[in-house]
């Protein structure tokens, strides 16, 4: 509080202690910052669906509607209860995240197992968004291992890297899906799409939590601004690493490196790996 701060009026010659306290004193300023920002981005995400929702339940009550207009009315309203339990579910998903030990070596999972719900949901979203003209998901073959960690939070993230691809690759776009196992015994999902790019000043932004390059094509395709600050809590917590390289105008590629450690029984090499 107050008088920790009021200790801090630094001083060109300030000892190193001072020094020390007026460090610590940043990083806990920056933290309460940070702490603000976000309970005002989540009161904000979840007031304009609210706000929504109470117009129309107001109007309904007011006015005498048509059979169809009502049932117009019921489904926006059910479409902004639906934002609101989206963002519930987001945000506790985050903070499970923050405030639970990583997970162990766990479970082994064949990747198949792992990977194929992830895919038939990234399938079903294109349908939905892109009835007319659906992406061209190719997934490649994935390389007959297995991994270990937490199966939910492991395809949570590999679920949010998906739906981000086709969520913001127009219709008819393509998305391409690998698994590579490195020279180095890591494994690399790739995520490429040929969307519209993201400019290199937002690139290391990405990962805060409500952070948008496109506010109105996050929305529209129902996001939370949370997807990407999940994806890298999971990764940190399982070791692995997140890399993101985009061409603006030309799509992105988002790839999480999973490290050797949880990966094992790599039969598809043919070099006679079977134990
Ligand atoms: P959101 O719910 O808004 O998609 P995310 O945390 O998943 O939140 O992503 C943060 C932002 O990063 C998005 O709002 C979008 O601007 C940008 N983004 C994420 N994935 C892609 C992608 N594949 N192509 C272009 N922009 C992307």
């Amino acid at each position: 509080g107050a008088p920790l701060k009021l200790s801090v009026q630094a001083h060109p010659y300030a000892g190193s202690r001072r020094l020390i306290l007026s460090r610590d004193v940043t990083a806990m300023e920056q933290a309460e910052a940070m702490r603000r920002d976000f309970v005002a981005n989540v009161s904000h995400e979840i007031r304009t669906p609210l706000t929504v929702l109470a117009g129309f339940v107001e109007t309904m009550q007011t006015l005498a509607l048509e059979p169809g207009e009502r049932a117009r009315y019921l489904q926006l309203m059910s479409q902004q209860a639906q934002r609101m339990q989206t963002l519930v579910n987001d945000l506790l998903a985050l903070s499970r995240l923050e405030g639970s030990p990583p997970p162990g070596v766990g479970e082994w999972l064949p990747l198949r197992t792992l990977v194929a719900p992830c895919e038939e949901e990234a399938r079903s979203l294109s349908r939905v968004l892109a009835p007319q003209r659906p992406h061209e998901l190719v997934f490649a073959p994935l390389p007959a291992l297995e991994v270990s960690g937490s199966p939910g939070e492991l395809q949570s993230a590999i679920s949010n890297l998906l739906s981000n691809a086709v969520r913001y690759t127009p219709p008819g776009g393509s998305i391409d899906i690998k698994w590579q196992r490195r020279p180095d015994g890591r494994l690399e999902l790739a995520v490429r799409d040929s969307g519209p790019g993201i400019a290199p000043e937002h690139l290391l932004r990405l990962t805060e939590r409500f952070y948008r390059v496109d506010r109105s094509r996050s929305r529209e395709t129902g996001g939370t601004g949370l997807g990407l600050a999940i994806v890298k809590h999971v990764v940190q917590r399982h070791g692995a690493e997140l890399k993101i390289e985009s061409t603006p105008g030309a799509g992105s590629t988002f790839s999480i490196m999973l490290p050797a450690s949880r990966i094992r029984g790599d039969v598809s090499a043919g070099a006679g790996a079977r134990p």
